[in-house]
């Protein structure tokens, strides 16, 4: 069974103004679903035609792997977003960011830290690492299940993901995620 493009959780202008319309319209319209097609065109015919996504992701490598994973990572960022997201957190979410960083603040720093002082393209994670929230990121198409970690939430710091709204402003884009977009309910379902 081929791996198919996930449907977005919102509309493509649901995020307007903090992302455009015309920013899913490429970014989820013609790069995602360029890493989908590109995936199948590697495996199909091939023992791994009926393999899951993941089980490729952990053990495919070059070219197979970047795609496969990109695929994932972008599927895990429109969910990493909500409208009317963003925000310090209430609820068990609020009480996970501050057993894990001390504070709101704190975390908000270094999730910003992370995104922006990514070198080049890559991502920015909240994962759950040993049942604890933690902040990393990751170059190109790495992710952390590659790490042993659990991904709850990313950010895209490819420049394509925020080049069309932001330009080359990639630490206004990180802030505008925080603030106005962070879906904190698929934090409190991670935490279960
Ligand atoms: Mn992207």
């Amino acid at each position: 069974m081929p791996i198919t493009l996930p449907d977005l959780p919102y509309a493509t202008d649901a995020l307007a103004p903090y992302l455009s319309a015309e920013t899913f319209e490429f970014h989820y319209g013609k790069h995602h679903k360029t890493y989908v097609d590109n995936l199948n065109k590697m495996i199909d015919g091939t023992d791994e035609a009926n393999a899951s996504l993941e089980d490729i992701i952990m053990s495919a490598d070059g070219g197979k792997f970047n795609n496969a994973a990109q695929v994932w990572n972008h599927t895990c960022y429109w969910n990493s977003m909500a409208p009317g997201g963003g925000g310090a957190p209430s609820g068990a979410a609020g009480d996970a960011i501050n057993e894990a960083f001390g504070s709101y603040d704190k975390f908000r720093e270094e999730f910003k830290a992370a995104a922006v002082g990514q070198f080049g393209s890559g991502w920015a994670w909240l994962v759950l690492d040993g049942g604890k929230l933690a902040v990393m990121n990751t170059p190109n198409a790495d992710l952390p299940m590659k790490h042993g970690k659990t991904a709850v939430i990313t950010c895209d710091v490819w420049e394509h993901a925020y080049y069309i709204d932001y330009r080359n402003k990639r630490p206004d884009y990180v802030e505008t995620f925080l603030d106005h977009l962070l879906n904190w309910g698929a934090v409190e379902s991670a935490l279960g």
